[in-house]
C-alpha cells in the first residue's frame, strides 16, 4: 500500500525531471530574500544560470551559520502574513534555529510524513502513541497531524511520565510508539522491571525512533525489547529522520528496512566529499546536502547537514523509486582523527550494539602513549551478562576490522560509567598534541 501511489512510483527520469523544474522555480523563489540575493551576487551566480541538471552544482552551498546570523526573520522569503506556525531549536552556541511555515509549508511536512508512516507500515487502524514533545520542537507537531491524515488514533501523550506510558500502552492497547532512540530501551526496561513483558502483555508492534541517532542495532534491539515482532506482521522498529533547517522530520525507513525514503519531488538529495566539495561516487559515503524543493517560507537549497551517510539511488524492493539513506555515519564534525585514521563514534556504537551481551552504555576514549595515539572503548554488559576473555577478543577484532584502527574494550562494572540523555556526549579525548 502506497499514500500516493502515482509519486512514490515515479520513474527515476521522471522525478529528475520534476526537481529541475522545482529546483529553478525555487532559486526565482528566493532570490526575493534580501540575504540570499547579496550572497549569490558575491558568488556570481545568477538563479538564471541553471539551466541545465549539472548547472545545480554552481548554485552556493547554504549553511546552519545563515539561520543564526538572520535570526528571527532575515531568511524570510515569503510574507509574513502567509506565516501560519514557528518552530525552534535550541543550540548549544544560545541562539534558536528558526523554521517557520506557511500553510502550504505544513501540508508539504504532513504529506512527506504520511507517506512514510505508510511506507513503514502503519495502517489507519492503528493506535499510536506519540511522545515527542508539543511544544517548539518539531518532533511532536510533525508526527501528529500526518498520523491524523492518515486516519490512525493519535494518543498525544508528549514526553515523559514514563510508568503513565506503560499503562496507557496496556489501557489503550497501542500498536505503535513514537519516541527517541533512547527512550524506547528506556521504556522497554522500565516495564521489565514492573514485571510486565512488552512482548506477553504490550501490544506494540512499530516504533518510530529519531531526534537522536539510531543505528541498526540499536534498532534491533529496540524491536526485541518492545517485541514488536511478536505483534502481526511488518512489526519492527523504524529510523526517522529530519531537522530543522529541512522543516522537521521528514522522512522514515519503509516496512522493507532498506533504508530512509527521501521522497525527491520535495528533498533533492546531493552526497559530496565535505573537503572537496565534489559529488562522491554513487555508494561512498559524504555529506548529506539536501535542498527544500517546495517550502515557501524559509527553503534552503544545497544545505549542509553535516550528516555523514551512505545513499543508494537505485529503485527500493517496496517499489518505491525515491533514493534511501541506508546508513547514517555521525555527524560530520564528530569525526576523530586518530593515527591519520578517521574514526566515527557512530562506528563504534554500531559494533558494540552487535554483541547482546554489551549494553547501550558506553564512552570511548583517545588517549596518547609515547607519541602515539591510543584507542579504547569502555563499556557496560548488560545486567547479568558473563563475559571471558575470548568474547572481549572477539569484540575487539571486530572493531579493529571496521574501524581499520586497533581500538581496546575494557568491561566496566554495570551501573559504573555516566548515563546520558539525548544526544549524548561519549567521547573523552585526551590527547594533548
Ligand atoms: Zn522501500
Amino acid at each position: 500500500m502506497k499514500y500516493n501511489e502515482v509519486v512514490e512510483t515515479m520513474s527515476p527520469k521522471d522525478l529528475q525531471k520534476l526537481q529541475l523544474e522545482k529546483f529553478q522555480k525555487q532559486l526565482q523563489h528566493i532570490y526575493k530574500n534580501p540575504f540570499f540575493k547579496k550572497l549569490y551576487e558575491q558568488e556570481n551566480f545568477h538563479p538564471q544560470q541553471v539551466k541545465e541538471w549539472q548547472d545545480i552544482k554552481r548554485v552556493p552551498f547554504t549553511y546552519k551559520k545563515y539561520l543564526r546570523d538572520n535570526y528571527p526573520l532575515g531568511l524570510l522569503a515569503t510574507n509574513w502574513d502567509d506565516v501560519v506556525r514557528v518552530h525552534l531549536s535550541s543550540g548549544t552556541s544560545g541562539i534558536p534555529t528558526p523554521m517557520v511555515y506557511t500553510k502550504n509549508d505544513l501540508d508539504s511536512w504532513s504529506e512527506c510524513m504520511a507517506r512514510g508512516l505508510i511506507a513503514a507500515g502503519l495502517r489507519s487502524n492503528d493506535i499510536v502513541q506519540q511522545s515527542h514533545g508539543y511544544g517548539l520542537f518539531t518532533g511532536g507537531f510533525g508526527f501528529h497531524y500526518p498520523l491524523e491524515r492518515i486516519g490512525a488514533k493519535v494518543i498525544p501523550t508528549g514526553a515523559g511520565g514514563t510508568e503513565r506510558q506503560i499503562r496507557l500502552m496496556q489501557e489503550w492497547g497501542s500498536t505503535a510508539f513514537v519516541s527517541t532512540p533512547s527512550y524506547a530501551v528506556y521504556i522497554a526496561e522500565t516495564a521489565m522491571e514492573k514485571g510486565i513483558n512488552p512482548a506477553r502483555d504490550l501490544q506494540l508492534r512499530l516504533s518510530f525512533h529519531g531526534a537522536e541517532p539510531c543505528s541498526e542495532g540499536l534498532k534491533q534491539r529496540i524491536a526485541n525489547l518492545l517485541g514488536l515482532k511478536e505483534h502481526g506482521k511488518e512489526g519492527g522498529a523504524r529510523v526517522t529522520y529530519g531537522l530543522t533547517e529541512m522543516g522537521g522530520p521528514i522522512v522514515m525507513e519503509c516496512a522493507h528496512e532498506k533504508g530512509v525514503h527521501v521522497w525527491a519531488d520535495h528533498y533533492l538529495v546531493e552526497v559530496i566529499d565535505p573537503d572537496t566539495l565534489e559529488e562522491v561516487e554513487p555508494g561512498q559515503p559524504g555529506e548529506l546536502v539536501l535542498s527544500n524543493l517546495n517550502y515557501e517560507a524559509m527553503p534552503f537549497l544545497r544545505y549542509r547537514t553535516r550528516d555523514r551517510v551512505l545513499v543508494d539511488f537505485e529503485p527500493c524492493s517496496c517499489g518505491r523509486t525515491h533514493p534511501r539513506i541506508t546508513q547514517f555515519l555521525g555527524r560530520v564534525d564528530d569525526m576523530i582523527l586518530v593515527s591519520g585514521t578517521n574514526v566515527f563514534p557512530s562506528q563504534v556504537e554500531y559494533v558494540l550494539l552487535r554483541h547482546d551481551k554489551l549494553s547501550e552504555n558506553w564512552q570511548l576514549i583517545v588517549d596518547e602513549k609515547k607519541g602515539l595515539h591510543t584507542l579504547k572503548v569502555e563499556v557496560e554488559p548488560v545486567s547479568g551478562a558473563e563475559l571471558d576473555d575470548k568474547y572481549v577478543a572477539g569484540v575487539e577484532k571486530e572493531m579493529r576490522d571496521y574501524l581499520l584502527i586497533k581500538c581496546n574494550v575494557d568491561i566496566k562494572p554495570v551501573g559504573s560509567l555516566p548515563r546520558f540523555e539525548g544526544k549524548s556526549k561519549r567521547v573523552i579525548d585526551r590527547r594533548t598534541s
